[in-house]
């Protein structure tokens, strides 16, 4: 269960975060939604350890994040924007990443290797990759290790029409026994959200229970449960 508790994030003059509190609860799958920049990722940082708040607190399985980084072992996470060496190729990103997690795997690699199509480009380098071979790399590392939490942050910008539906069957496969938290505006991901949480200027400005919310989402205020 991931708790965020009134966090303030500033850069310099800018209130990124202002009083930010949000729950997740174990087997949850909570959206962000919300305009560019209004601090979806940046919260997304701030649990993973990457951002650390002015002030707030953030506990992951009851435990306080800013003393205990061992949950990060729990969690699989695809960045907005994937940042890899230029010069190694996508295999030698897979296998240092198996090595720094240290984890025994067995033909799940193989598996996300191929839904995402990326068997044929396994020797090339970082730097000459698509936008979108970047995302698949990203996508397969988020699942790689087969996490508790997922923490996807716009996890098909970029990715064509059948890439975005393998994305899509894979969150629908692993929900049933993960936490995901995932930033995203498209229909066909939104739909799998149990909570939606509606960011403005750092700020809380919704926060909907879609277990019970009428099917055309959030457009449909008077079905919602505000919290
Ligand atoms: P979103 O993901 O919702 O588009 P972000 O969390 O990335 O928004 O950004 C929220 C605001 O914080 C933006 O105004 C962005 O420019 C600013 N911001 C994010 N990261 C930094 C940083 N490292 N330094 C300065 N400003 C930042
Ligand atoms: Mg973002």
């Amino acid at each position: 269960m991931i708790v965020v508790q009134n966090i303030t994030k500033q850069f310099g003059k800018l209130k990124a975060l202002d009083d930010v509190s949000v729950q997740c609860n174990s087997g949850e799958c909570v959206l962000l939604i919300g305009p560019n920049g209004s601090g979806k990722t940046t919260l997304i940082k701030s649990i993973l350890g990457m951002v650390i708040p002015n002030s707030g607190t953030i506990f992951f399985n009851k435990k306080d994040i800013a003393t205990d980084w061992t949950y990060r072992a729990k969690i699989g996470y695809m960045p907005q924007i994937g940042r890899y060496p230029d010069n190694m190729t996508i295999g030698h990103v897979l296998e240092m990443m198996k090595d720094i997690r240290g984890n025994q795997l067995d033909k799940l690699d193989e598996d996300l290797i191929d839904a995402f199509k990326l068997k044929a480009f396994l020797n090339k380098r970082m730097c000459t990759l698509s936008g979108g071979t970047m995302q698949k790399v990203s996508a397969a590392l988020a699942f790689l290790f087969n996490p508790d939490v997922l923490i996807l942050d716009e996890p098909t910008a970029s990715l064509d029409a059948e890439t975005k539906k393998v994305m899509s069957q894979l969150i629908e496969t692993v929900m049933k026994d993960k936490t995901i938290i995932m930033v995203t505006h498209d229909d066909f991901l939104m739909k799998f959200a149990n909570k939606k949480i509606e960011i403005g200027n750092g700020r809380i400005i919704g926060n909907y229970d879609t277990d019970t919310a009428g099917s055309d989402g959030l457009n449909n205020v008077a079905s919602y449960n505000l919290l």
